[in-house]
């Protein structure tokens, strides 16, 4: 096989089989095995084989590789029958990625590991004055920086609510942020020393689906991320769909109500305002006529404790949030739609509804439904994806 030449900072791709233009077979399999890896540690290079389906040969050289890289470790030694000694594989867990999920209302900043497990995690609350939220942030990163020393961080993943300009790196499109979110990159690289990635939340949950196998080998894939408003994230034909200034995706801010409720983006009616959790908080305030919980996961207790009229306010956010599904299903045909968000927490109970109105699409196949397998870290382990990823 060929030398490639490869550096401590390589990093993986995304592309898939079917579009990979420039990605060689070799790239496609270190990602797979690095995945197996990730997945089955600790695993000896013989199960590696078995697993994959690769050659015994293939699976040395990329083995070789990723130890070179520093992406894994060898480990243990095992004891098998006859003497042989098998060396066990794992992630290299001094490697980190600090992890920043913004929201508007708070924003979490994690450490992660390699595979995106979560390692440690604390909120910074946002401060009175908008002009002084970022100090917080990035006080909150260098403190978790020093409180794990012991690893060597190979960057900062933000995921934003909001869109980035893909040339200039500067968020163009944040309706639900009060806060100059746009100096944040640089002062967090200013701070840290690291390279910073910020993108979409939607989009890094797309990208972190397909890169951490969730969604192998699929080329047509779509994530929701429902919260305080909408965003999607389009993986099509094996790559993220941009767009010209990078705001494809804004399904949420597309019109499904004829001079409905003013939106955060300054229009009227847009789905996000019938279908995000502010929409889920509302109805229950109409409904009920009692002030709406103080946060989404508290509407979530309500349906837990069995309280009807929470579960009213969310079946009909369930409605629309499968009104607007349709319409994307209709538009770019994915083979699977990823739930991420709260709602997916009680998608025992609502899933059905979703699915039922995703399902009134009468003339295309139905793409697969299915919420987030992470749950609530969805969005944290996106932000590794990122640097893994080293998009821009
Ligand atoms: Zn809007």
């Amino acid at each position: 096989m060929d030398q490639m030449p490869t550096s401590p900072t390589q990093v993986f791709t995304f592309t898939r089989k079917q579009s990979a233009s420039n990605k060689t077979p070799r790239q496609i399999n270190r990602n797979l095995v690095f995945n197996l890896i990730r997945t089955h540690q600790a695993i000896s290079r013989a199960d590696l084989a078995r697993v994959s389906g690769l050659q015994r040969s293939t699976i040395s050289l990329i083995v070789e590789d990723l130890i070179r890289d520093r992406w894994i470790l060898e480990g243990l030694t095992g004891r098998l029958p006859r003497g042989r000694r098998p060396t066990f594989l794992e992630l290299n867990h001094q490697r980190a990625v600090i992890a920043v999920d913004i929201h508007p209302s708070q924003t979490t900043v994690a450490v992660a590991d390699l595979g995106g497990k979560i390692v440690a995690q604390n909120v910074v609350a946002p401060p009175r004055d908008p002009e002084k939220a970022i100090a917080p942030i990035v006080a909150a990163i260098r403190k978790l920086i020093e409180e794990h020393a012991d690893k060597s961080f190979d960057g900062v993943g933000i995921s934003l609510p909001g869109r980035a300009d893909p040339q200039s790196k500067k968020p163009i499109f944040t309706p639900n942020v009060s806060w100059p979110v746009q100096s944040l990159q640089a002062k967090i690289e200013r701070a840290t020393g690291l390279r910073v990635e910020m993108e979409n939340v939607a989009n890094a949950c797309a990208l972190s689906e397909v890169w951490f196998g969730d969604s192998d080998g699929l080329n047509d894939l779509i994530v929701v991320n429902v919260s305080e408003g909408i965003g999607t994230g389009i993986f099509s034909n094996g790559r993220l769909l941009r767009g010209a200034n990078g705001m494809a995706g804004e399904f949420g801010h597309v019109e499904m109500e004829y001079e409905g409720l003013v939106c955060g983006c300054g229009g009227r009616g847009c789905w996000e305002t019938i279908a995000s959790n502010r929409a889920g908080l509302r109805y229950y305030h109409e409904i009920s006529g009692r002030p709406a919980p103080s946060s989404f996961a508290a509407l979530i207790k309500l349906v837990r404790s069995n309280d009807p009229l929470a579960v009213q306010a969310l079946e009909k956010m369930s409605v629309a949030l499968g009104r607007g599904l349709r319409m994307i299903a209709s538009a770019l045909a994915p083979s699977e739609i990823v739930v991420v968000g709260e709602i997916t927490s009680a998608w025992d109970l609502f899933g059905p509804a979703i699915e039922a109105e995703l399902q009134k699409n009468a003339f295309s196949s139905v793409p697969r439904l299915r919420p987030s397998f992470e749950g609530n870290t969805s969005r944290l382990r996106s932000a590794v994806a990122l640097v893994m990823n080293g998009l821009h």
